[in-house]
Protein backbone atom coordinates (compact mmCIF):
# COMPACT_ATOMS: atom_id res chain seq x y z
CA UNK A 1 0.00 0.00 0.00
CA UNK A 2 1.30 3.52 -0.83
CA UNK A 3 -0.06 6.58 0.38
CA UNK A 4 0.43 9.00 -2.46
CA UNK A 5 -0.74 13.22 -1.90
CA UNK A 6 -3.71 13.46 -3.99
CA UNK A 7 -2.85 17.21 -4.78
CA UNK A 8 0.57 17.07 -6.08
CA UNK A 9 1.19 13.43 -6.54
CA UNK A 10 3.93 12.78 -4.02
CA UNK A 11 4.77 9.08 -2.69
CA UNK A 12 5.22 8.77 0.94
CA UNK A 13 8.55 6.66 1.62
CA UNK A 14 10.06 6.44 5.13
CA UNK A 15 8.45 9.09 6.50
CA UNK A 16 9.67 11.23 3.28
CA UNK A 17 7.78 12.85 0.72
CA UNK A 18 9.16 12.14 -2.68
CA UNK A 19 8.10 12.15 -6.42
CA UNK A 20 7.98 8.11 -6.66
CA UNK A 21 7.07 5.84 -9.50
CA UNK A 22 4.77 3.30 -8.04
CA UNK A 23 4.42 -0.02 -9.54
CA UNK A 24 1.19 -1.81 -11.00
CA UNK A 25 -1.29 -3.56 -9.37
CA UNK A 26 0.21 -1.51 -5.92
CA UNK A 27 -2.88 -0.40 -3.66
CA UNK A 28 -2.96 3.30 -3.49
CA UNK A 29 -4.39 5.27 -0.33
CA UNK A 30 -5.05 8.87 -1.30
CA UNK A 31 -3.81 11.98 1.42
CA UNK A 32 -2.12 15.15 1.36
CA UNK A 33 1.49 15.33 1.76
CA UNK A 34 2.77 17.56 4.84
CA UNK A 35 3.30 20.74 2.47
CA UNK A 36 -0.13 20.05 0.57
CA UNK A 37 -2.05 19.49 3.63
CA UNK A 38 -0.74 22.67 5.07
CA UNK A 39 -2.20 24.33 2.22
CA UNK A 40 -5.47 22.44 1.91
CA UNK A 41 -5.73 23.48 6.21
CA UNK A 42 -4.90 27.26 5.27
CA UNK A 43 -7.47 26.84 2.81
CA UNK A 44 -10.19 25.19 5.14
CA UNK A 45 -9.33 28.12 7.47
CA UNK A 46 -10.12 30.65 4.60
CA UNK A 47 -13.15 28.92 4.07
CA UNK A 48 -15.04 28.74 7.82
CA UNK A 49 -13.97 32.32 7.60
CA UNK A 50 -16.09 33.26 4.69
CA UNK A 51 -19.16 30.99 6.03
CA UNK A 52 -18.67 32.78 8.98
CA UNK A 53 -19.02 35.92 7.58
CA UNK A 54 -21.98 35.01 4.95
CA UNK A 55 -23.81 33.10 8.15
CA UNK A 56 -23.17 36.64 10.46
CA UNK A 57 -24.63 38.63 7.32
CA UNK A 58 -27.96 35.97 7.07
CA UNK A 59 -28.16 36.37 11.15
CA UNK A 60 -28.46 40.35 10.28
CA UNK A 61 -30.61 39.62 7.20
ZN1 LIG B 1 1.32 17.08 -2.03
Amino acid sequence: MELVCCVCGKVKRNDEWIHAEIEKNTLLSHGYCTKCMNVALSEIEEMKKEQNKEDTQKDVA
